[in-house]
């Protein structure tokens, strides 16, 4: 057994502690490998690599920059009800998405296939050979231990790799939902140098209703302030090709506000204002779209003007806002599809089912 495994075997890597073992067992000792909540053995499973445009603008180099290289892992530890990446999260299809999350049967797997640490180190050189700004990982709290090892082996270079250089030198981004515990966020510290963290809501009812963690709010909040003090803010300029300052280090955290629940997310502006500003950028989304078990509707205009409001009321002025667009589904993903996103927003790399495209 690897220390990598060690750490899946009895798996406390999320504030879930499920203890489940998601390594192979000994022969004869039955399989509990999938038995947590996340449903993942210690395999790192990956659905999609892709060179990113939608991202903000420090981190893709806006319209001259080279966009920001995702890897999509396959797999959750939190499991929202209306998650937008569900094929990959849960495993619920496109066809049974628009269902309701108690239509849905029972746990399917979610897309995706499991990758050896190699190749997810080819993965990276190849975003990173494609122009890529900066390796942007999505939803990896439940691996955090193969994607340290991954991002590393990345960094020490594959030789005579086939993707281009052979060293990973672009900034690595961990893309999470905050859902996380700081002792597992140590195994980051030497790899992971931009954190975006989600802060979903700071209302645990909210949480438990739509997350099935009400205890969301704490953990977040105590993840958020780990990756405050384990990376500050940074910025280069731009190189050759122009372009905003890039982001090769510190938090941003983001915010998806919720239609019906703008109070909600008055307290999670207060709370960024009094313990984040200055530290740490913030970035606030308005492009909710009801998928399944969530609020239904959009965020109306009138939300999104209160909203505003608060920014400024509680002189939030450091970050990005998205411009709201009730009702624009043509971003969605479709993780079936080499490429997942529209193609203006992105070009497919590698994909579970086709491999380096
Ligand atoms: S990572 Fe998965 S198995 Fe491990 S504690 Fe969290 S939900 Fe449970």
């Amino acid at each position: 057994m690897t220390n990598v495994d060690s750490l899946y075997r009895p798996c406390r890597l999320c504030p879930r502690r499920c203890g489940s073992c998601r390594t192979i067992p000994p022969r004869g000792e039955k399989s509990a490998a999938g038995s947590g909540y996340c449903g993942e053995s210690a395999a790192l499973r990956l659905a999609c690599a892709s060179i990113h445009r939608g991202e903000e603008p420090p981190l893709t180099g806006g319209t001259s920059g080279g966009g920001s290289g995702t890897i999509f892992v396959s797999g959750c530890n939190l499991g929202c009800g209306f998650c937008q990446n569900r094929q990959i999260s849960a495993g619920w299809s496109l066809p049974t998405r628009q269902k309701r999350a108690s239509q849905v049967s029972a746990r399917q797997i979610p897309a995706g296939r499991p990758v050896l640490t190699e190749e997810f180190a080819r993965i990276c050189l190849a975003l990173q050979n494609r122009g890529a700004e900066n390796i942007n990982i999505v939803t990896g709290s439940h691996a955090v231990p193969a994607l340290a090892a991954g991002i590393a082996a990345a960094r020490a270079g594959i030789s005579g790799a086939a993707e281009g250089p052979d060293r990973l030198r672009v900034p690595v981004l961990w893309n999470s939902s905050a859902y996380e515990l700081p002792e597992t966020l140590d195994l980051l510290s030497d790899t992971v140098d931009v954190f975006l963290p989600d802060m979903k809501t700071l209302d645990g009812d909210i949480a438990g209703r739509y997350c099935g963690a009400p205890d969301y709010p704490a953990a977040a909040k105590g993840a958020i302030r780990k990756m405050i003090a384990m990376r500050s803010l940074r910025f280069e300029k731009a190189p050759g090709a122009g372009g905003p300052d890039r982001m090769v280090s510190g938090v941003m955290i983001r915010h998806l506000v919720l239609p019906g629940h703008t109070e909600a997310t008055r307290t999670v502006l207060r709370w960024f204002a009094d313990h984040c500003a200055g530290r740490a950028l913030l970035s606030v989304m308005f492009q909710y779209t009801p998928l399944g078990a969530g609020p239904q509707g959009y965020v109306t205009k009138a939300e999104a003007g209160r909203v505003l409001g608060w920014l400024e009321e509680f002189g939030i002025n450091e970050g990005y806002c998205q411009e709201p667009v009730p009702g624009n589904t043509g971003w969605l993903p479709d993780f079936e599809k080499t490429n997942p996103f529209p193609s203006e927003l992105s070009v497919p790399v590698w994909h579970w089912r086709d491999g380096f495209v």
